[in-house]
């Protein structure tokens, strides 16, 4: 962060000095007491499972030098006498706007991203891309609600010169407010999927939702929809500026074609409406990986980046972990870790992609439940096994580990097993363990999947 004022920190979060030199500078903004340093600003929210106010004096003593509080009775006696404290109604609030405030003094183009899946995803290459030109801010792991939106704004540095951030959601409103905070000049939607159905009803709300972030992007400036996913183009009135669509289906702004998979990654065309086009290869494996690529094409193009620059950025885009990631077991078998989150399209394309690959290996699917599907979820997991039925000659054995993964177990008609827990699947798994086979692990997060590549790569 820019050092700020105690005094203009306060005017940014619409607070009151109530102690404090106006002069004192702050050095970093946080919320949780582990993350402090030296010249902090300490937030004490409230309405979570306890009250930041309790953690004043712990916050004192770990460097903070200064304190957003909105409950004056419970400040502890024993502050070091210079320590700042600024009032505010609701110190949540006073956080987002301290962050709002700070941004505004970046002049660089933010880029806003939010969808169903494939945030983090499409983040990581903009930025990635992006970096090849000059430093880029971007969200750090996947800090993208109403907390991690505001951290990460305020943790922009003097030497960035793009800012990439992503935005999630669980509830209608959301995107509005982080949107507001962040002000895009570029905005991405990712895709209108299934995941947090429970909380929405149908797609087509949950398309109104994501697009709450249009009406927040700057008008001189862009907007790029998946023409893939359904539901967009239904909300794309909303943006009055530019908009670009893009897809790995069909021609539109930009799209993809002659998407040839191998063993290290995809090859692909890039081809824009005005004739241009070009080659490129991403280290990443999937046609969805690709569609994941495109914006980021088209935001380097958009900033003023070379063909060649772009070109050479996607071959060496890394993405974070357990997002497909290969690991070579010392049993000679091959597992792609895809544990770090799931829902049916991803889950469905994460297969799709594993039976195209790894000519030679005998394949194992091992699918654990998705979370977050609400009444659906019986349908919604029925529908991923019967999508896999189109795979099934690629597949040697779908063992799903759960309760919901019962219905797709149902689904699928090839070589299958279901058992209910992690232990159950490993004993399945170990006799399979050598050189011939192939695994891809994929399920919610919450199933913690990771733990079963692990226990089998471990087992003696
Ligand atoms: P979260 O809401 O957890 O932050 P996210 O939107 O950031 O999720 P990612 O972490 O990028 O999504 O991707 C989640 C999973 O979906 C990964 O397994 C990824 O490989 C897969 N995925 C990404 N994009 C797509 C897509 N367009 N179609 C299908 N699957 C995808
Ligand atoms: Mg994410």
């Amino acid at each position: 962060m820019k050092p700020l004022a105690l005094e203009q920190a306060t005017i940014n979060a619409e607070g009151l000095l109530l102690a404090g030199s106006p002069h004192l500078v702050l050095s970093s903004v946080h919320f949780d007491t582990r993350q402090l340093k030296a010249g902090s600003l300490f937030v004490a929210l409230t309405g979570g499972a306890r009250d930041g106010h309790d953690f004043l004096l712990q916050a004192a003593e770990q460097g903070a030098v200064a304190a957003l509080v909105s409950n004056q009775e419970k400040i502890p006696a024993g502050l070091p006498e210079e320590f700042g404290l600024i009032l505010v109604n609701d110190t949540l609030r006073g956080f987002q706007k301290l962050a709002a405030a700070y941004r505004k003094d970046f002049a660089i183009p933010h880029i806003a991203i939010t969808g169903s899946i494939g945030k983090t995803t499409v983040k990581d290459i903009v930025a990635h891309v992006l970096e090849a030109r000059s430093p880029v801010y971007k969200t750090y792991k996947n800090l993208n609600n109403h907390l991690g939106v505001p951290l990460s704004l305020l943790q922009m540095e003097p030497q960035h010169q793009a800012a990439v951030l992503e935005l999630g959601m669980n509830h209608a409103g959301e995107i509005d407010l982080l949107a507001s905070l962040v002000k895009p000049e570029i905005s991405v939607i990712t895709y209108i999927g299934e995941s947090h159905l429970e909380f929405f009803g149908t797609r087509e709300k949950l398309a109104l939702a994501k697009a709450e972030l249009l009406p927040h992007t700057a008008p001189d400036g862009l907007v790029l929809l998946n023409k893939d996913s359904e539901y967009l183009p239904r909300v794309a009135h909303l943006y009055a500026g530019e908009i670009m669509y893009y897809s790995v289906l069909e021609p539109c702004d930009i799209w993809a074609e002659h998407i040839q998979p191998n063993d290290n990654g995809t090859q692909f065309d890039v081809c824009f409406a005005n004739g241009e086009r070009f080659s490129a290869f991403l280290p990443l494996h999937g046609k969805h990986s690709v569609l994941n690529a495109l914006p980021a094409i088209a935001i380097a193009k958009r900033l003023g980046m070379d063909t060649e620059q772009i070109v050479q950025a996607l071959s060496t885009v890394k993405l974070s972990a357990m997002r497909f990631e290969q690991v070579h077991s010392r049993h000679g078998s091959l597992y792609i870790s895809d544990a770090y989150n799931a829902s049916p399209s991803s889950m469905e394309a994460a297969a799709r992609t594993f039976a195209e690959l790894f000519p030679g290996r005998k394949k194992v699917l091992v699918l654990g439940d998705m979370y977050e599907m609400g009444e659906q979820s019986a349908h919604m997991h029925a529908g991923v096994g019967e999508a896999l039925n189109d795979i099934v000659e690629h597949i040697e054995l779908l063992v799903t580990v759960g309760e919901d993964t019962q219905h797709l177990h149902r689904a699928y008609n090839g070589n299958k097993l279901h058992v209910a827990s992690k232990p159950e699947a490993l004993a399945a798994l170990l006799p399979l363990r050598d050189a011939s086979h192939a695994f891809l692990f994929k399920a919610s997060r919450g199933m913690e999947l990771w733990t079963l590549l692990t226990d089998l790569e471990q087992h003696e």
